[in-house]
């Protein structure tokens, strides 16, 4: 279907607006060489027609507002809106970056609170909020371990370990700080594979960067041996914390043995996201590494705030001013608004959220680890009939009026279907999610053709992805 531009409404002479107010027309205060000779090419349409046309746009785009969003690993859950009040409160929204300390004690109050809150749940010592998303908060820890390794006289170490379940922005980051990456395999049971492990660690291992629990939804229940291991090389270890959701006031990151922590505020900590930002990613770490980070941090004296820039050994900036501070008030009034014992009751439904639905999916779809879940699952469409694929299910998905899971990630699962339903869905929301999925699994052996024409009903039809990769059209 294609969808009508404002111009196909056009009909001469019609307009939705009034030039001329009560100042008479706007080319009287203009100078003759200004007044253009003839008419701009604009659509002629009434008020209302402009209005319905842009209002019925912006209803073609899926978000958490319009329905249930199950994108695993990406924790959409609901925002709260009185995120948004506080974030617009004209004396944060208006503050300018550059207004010294003095001017500035409710903003940098709020910053070093936050940073406080989040060293609480981390189990750290000392934080940085600088970085503007995950994948920025990896690339942070990363250039804290070249530091610290540069600054110990071990500056040689230029390995990390990545297993091979990681989000793909781990290995991205490792590149990109100039480290070589070394994967290390997982287990049969989804956990981190201890003698291969240990295969991989030597002389040059730096550290190890891992989500726990890790991208099949499982707790690595090893991580603590892990740890171990490479401290007992020399390397520091960082914790990818872009998903707390499961572990908020239950465990932390601290007592696992990591040195150096990110989250992401636009996960975990409630801000809309999906249309690529503003996110903020900051980091925790432990008191030994304080000196390591990017600064200046806010700091308390008493009863005022400041910003410390005295870090000894600072990686230097990683973003512009303060990072992106309002991401920052939105994850401040979450935390505030719940406090620990609401922190704590998300984790719990989040993750009885995930088991319940896996339970109502595990007989349709392939499982390969039979643990309970954490705050998302992993399943498997590799034993679907008819040659019916994971990525069929997922367009029709979007028939029955879904956002699609995550698909075909993590990678050591084939077919993977990647799903994460947080806290903030209600048992009616799970139960007719997982009838729908039901459902397109019976259409899978009734009537295979539909599945592999899905999506049917959507404003823009299955997409040509080979030809999309190998010939892309970046303008129209
Ligand atoms: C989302 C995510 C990231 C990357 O975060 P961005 O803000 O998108 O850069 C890293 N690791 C894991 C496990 C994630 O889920």
């Amino acid at each position: 279907m294609k969808e009508k531009l404002i111009f196909d409404y056009t009909r001469p002479g019609k307009t939705g607006v009034l030039c001329s107010g009560p100042a008479g027309s706007p080319e009287r205060h203009l100078p003759a060489d200004l007044i253009r000779k003839d008419y701009a090419n604009l659509p002629e349409v009434s008020e209302v027609e402009t209005v319905r046309h842009f209002t019925r746009l912006s209803q073609l785009n899926y978000g958490v507002d319009s329905g249930f969003y199950p994108l695993g690993s990406c924790t959409m859950k609901y925002n709260p809106k009185i995120n948004e009040k506080t974030a617009s409160l004209e004396g944060f929204a208006g503050l300018h970056p550059m207004i010294p300390d003095s001017l500035a004690q409710g903003a940098l109050r709020l910053i070093c609170e936050l940073q406080e809150y989040l060293c609480r749940i981390t189990g750290m010592q000392a934080c940085s909020l600088q970085p503007a998303a995950g994948a920025s908060g990896e690339f942070t820890g990363l250039l804290m371990m070249r530091r610290w390794h540069q600054v110990k006289g071990t500056a040689h170490k230029n390995e990390i370990i990545i297993p091979d379940s990681a989000h793909g922005t781990n290995p991205a980051s490792v590149a990109l700080t100039g480290f070589r990456v070394v994967e290390v395999k997982s287990n049969s049971q989804g956990w981190v594979d201890i003698e291969a492990l240990k295969q991989v660690v030597n002389e040059n291992t730096a550290g190890l960067m891992i989500t726990n629990p890790n991208t099949l939804g499982l707790f690595d229940g090893n991580i603590r041996q892990v740890a171990d291991i490479i401290h007992a090389a020399g390397g520091l270890v960082h914790y990818d914390g872009a998903n707390l959701n499961a572990i908020m006031g239950k465990c932390r990151p601290f007592d696992m043995g990591f040195d150096i922590v990110h989250m992401n505020l636009h996960k975990t900590f409630s801000t809309p996201h999906g249309g690529g930002g503003p996110g903020s990613g900051p980091v925790t770490v432990t008191k030994e590494l304080r000196d390591f980070l990017p600064g200046p941090i806010a700091a308390r004296s008493g009863d005022s705030f400041f910003m410390d820039h005295d870090l000894k050994h600072t990686i230097g900036k990683v973003t512009g001013f303060h990072g992106n501070f309002a991401v920052m008030v939105k994850a401040y009034t979450y935390i505030r608004m719940l406090g620990s014992a609401g922190l704590k009751a998300a984790s719990e439904t989040a993750v009885l959220n995930a088991n319940y639905l896996l339970k109502l999916l595990d007989q349709h779809l392939k499982r390969d680890f039979p643990q309970f879940c954490m705050h998302e699952f992993v399943l498997s469409g590799r034993e679907l009939p008819n040659g019916v694929h994971t990525l069929d299910i997922a367009k029709r998905l979007l028939d029955y009026g879904y956002h699609a899971p995550t698909i075909y990630f993590p990678l050591i699962v084939k077919e993977a279907i990647m799903i994460e339903p947080t806290e903030t869905e209600s048992l009616e929301t799970l139960d007719a999610f997982a009838s729908t999925m039901v459902r397109i699994c019976e259409e899978a052996a009734a009537n295979p053709e539909l599945l592999k024409q899905a999506p049917v009903s959507t404003p823009v039809r299955r997409l040509d992805e080979v030809n999309a990769a190998r010939k892309p059209v970046l303008c129209a």
